[in-house]
């Protein structure tokens, strides 16, 4: 009895792993639990994190110029080399007029 509690812990693990990846929880659950937790967690861990690339889809996040590490979008320095991002902000916004236009 305690090794299908235990089962389901670890695919419930998995599954979490998987959503901090970026990736979909609930697939990476069934396969953890119909397949094997360790083989569930290995195709996990041997995803691509997508999570940086939907942040940066989604405009949350911009990547720094400078040194190329992820920043907020609407940070004005960056955190880890404390370049100034306020020329960057004017450039989305006129990105954003432009993209507003092309839409009308
Ligand atoms: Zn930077």
């Amino acid at each position: 009895m305690e090794i299908i509690l235990f089962w389901l812990i670890l695919s419930c693990l998995v599954g979490y792993y998987a959503k901090t990846k970026g990736r979909d929880s609930v697939k990476a659950f069934i396969l953890a639990i119909f397949i094997s937790p360790l083989i569930g967690f290995i195709v996990v861990a041997l995803l691509e994190n997508k999570s940086d690339d939907l942040q940066l889809k989604s405009g949350d996040l911009k990547k720094c110029p400078a040194c190329a590490e992820l920043i907020k979008s609407d940070a004005l320095k960056c955190k880890h080399c404390g370049e100034s991002q306020a020329q960057d902000k004017s450039v989305d916004e006129l990105q954003l007029l432009i993209k507003n236009l092309k839409n009308k």
